[in-house]
């Protein structure tokens, strides 16, 4: 049998539709010709069939890995409705009906067995496996295998042990977010064989991308929705209890908004989420918990009101805008404090290279928001997509290029602080710390280490730490200041920044995403 023999009938059989969506059959073919596979295709492109359509056209069973039990059911029925013999083994099932399903897949009866991870190591479950006629497995949401990524999901490194339990079968992996760092990783932990690797170009054109100061969010929020008509969209908080209020002062506004996170009621939750799909009400708030294998293709807006913990999670959310290719807005609601916040909750990760990598994960994601270069070149750019060059004229840097102002006495006033610091001897400092030399904070940190002694030591009382922050930022972008080291980055002058002190060039740079002195730091 020629490897596609059959895939487009078999597509409309059981699925209904005419024709492949791009990419999908040439994964398709791959995994069939017997080769591992790595699929890396948009939310929605249509990544469930490239395994479940080749299970169908190949001898005995697919073992699907999927991480969330709730997704792994709708999966399996709507295969069932479609005429597929499917099932899933998972902590729900009792006793019983578990056995059920292992006679059934050991008859041979299942064409997609889906898995949760953990169920791999319970017991001697890997034997078990070895007696059913396994012939491909899948990995859905493969970015979960690494710890480099937004998601990692420690049991998905089990996969290793299936891997080895099955040695000879063929593995395709499918994700819908990985960086070229987790898409190596995904690669090494799960060992794949001279893969064929497909890479579906993550550029979504229909979405505007928008980064605003973070000031009186709530009334922000509440004008941008009430200027959308009766559009419905989705807006991310932080926290469970933020999710819930925003949801209420959405509602006294006038707002049709229910809430959704992972403390919800079981019920609850399913009840918000129906009422969301079904448009009962317009705007859903939530944590992260929201959005995985929901799709509501007419979603006209994602705000993000607070700042996400990465760029990965902001594509992810932001994807789940504009399903339908319709115009559709992202605004995120940028400010330093929920920099700070992050990082205060990152302190707790003992294990030092997860965190340093939390850390610098945070970091491009605030340098995104506060960067005034288009926002889809550096969305693009951070998945190592470089094809856009000229920006996209469909974000907020885009179209109203930000205001510029003379910065040369700040630039004049960091650079010589660091250079001062530098001289008092002891070790160089972080920009943070820099921040409050200048803004002549009484921090422990500053006192225990004499730095309110140095001349540079509150000549930037003009500016809250927040925005000195910023500028510091700002000209390390443009290259005047070095900023390295992984787990507490520090600042040097570069050879560019000491021209500048010494020519005492002129210095512009770009209106500060930092409001007001609210958001003052304090780490
Ligand atoms: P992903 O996992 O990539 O986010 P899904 O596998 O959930 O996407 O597919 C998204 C939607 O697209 C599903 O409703 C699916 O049935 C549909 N779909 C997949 N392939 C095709 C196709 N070739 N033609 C039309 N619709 C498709
Ligand atoms: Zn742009």
């Amino acid at each position: 049998m020629t490897p596609d023999a059959g895939l487009l009938p078999l597509l409309k059989k059981h699925f209904g539709y005419g024709e492949f969506r791009p990419l999908q059959q040439d994964i398709m073919e791959a995994a069939l010709a017997g080769r591992d596979t790595l699929a890396i295709l948009p939310t929605g492109a249509g990544k469930s069939l490239c395994y479940q359509l080749p299970a169908l056209a190949r001898e005995g069973v697919t073992l699907v890995i999927s991480p969330l039990i709730a997704l792994m059911k709708d999966q399996v029925d709507q295969l069932l409705a479609a005429g597929v013999a499917a099932t899933f083994l998972n902590s729900t099932l009792s006793p019983d009906e578990n056995r059920r399903r292992l006679d059934e897949i050991r008859d041979g009866t299942c064409k997609l067995v889906y898995l949760a991870p953990e169920r791999l190591m319970s017991g001697d479950f890997l034997s078990t496996v070895r007696t059913w006629n396994v012939t491909a497995l899948a990995v859905d949401e493969a970015h979960c295998i690494s710890e480099w990524g937004h998601d990692f999901r420690p049991e998905y490194r089990r996969m290793k042990e299936l891997r080895r339990a099955l040695p000879d079968v063929p593995v395709i992996a499918l994700t819908a977010t990985a960086t070229p760092q987790v898409r190596e990783d995904i690669l090494a932990q799960l060992a794949l064989r001279d893969p064929a690797v497909f890479l579906a170009s993550f550029n979504r054109p229909n979405l505007n991308y928008v980064v605003e100061p973070k000031e009186d969010a709530v009334t922000r929020i509440v004008s941008f929705i009430k200027s959308r008509g009766t559009d419905s969209g989705i807006v991310y908080a932080q926290s469970r209890k933020r999710s819930e209020d925003l949801a209420a002062s959405l509602r006294t506004s006038g707002i049709p908004a229910v809430c959704y996170h992972a403390g919800l009621e079981t019920t609850e939750r399913a009840r918000n989420q129906e009422a969301f799909l079904r448009d009962e009400v317009r705007v859903v708030c939530a944590t992260v918990a929201f959005g995985m294998g929901i799709n509501k293709p007419d979603v006209r807006f994602v705000i993000h009101a607070d700042l996400p913990k990465n760029l990965e999670g902001y594509y992810q959310e932001t994807g789940r805008a504009g399903r339908d290719g319709l115009p559709a807005d992202c605004l995120l609601l940028f400010s330093r404090g929920d920099v700070t916040k992050h990082l205060r909750f990152l302190d707790e990760i003992s294990d030092e290279a997860v965190r340093d990598n939390a850390r610098h994960q945070l970091e491009t994601m605030a340098d995104f928001a506060e960067s005034d270069a288009c926002r889809r070149i550096g969305l693009l750019g951070y998945f190592g997509e470089s094809w856009i060059t000229d920006g996209c004229g469909a974000c907020d840097n885009c179209l109203t290029p930000r205001e510029t102002w003379d910065a040369t006495v700040e630039a004049q006033k960091i650079l010589s602080c660091v250079l001062r610091v530098k001289q008092a001897g002891g070790p160089p400092v972080g920009i943070r710390h820099l921040a409050d030399i200048l803004s002549g904070s009484r921090a422990e940190r500053i006192l225990s280490r004499n730095h309110d002694k140095l001349s540079t030591y509150g000549i930037g009382k003009e500016h809250s730490a927040a925005k000195w922050t910023e500028i510091a930022r700002q000209l390390a972008r443009k290259g005047s200041l070095t900023v390295e080291g992984g787990n507490y980055p520090v600042v040097s002058v570069s050879a560019d920044g000491m021209a500048l002190l010494r020519e005492r060039k002129p210095v512009t740079l770009s209106r500060l995403m930092v409001v007001g002195k609210a958001a003052v730091l304090r780490a």
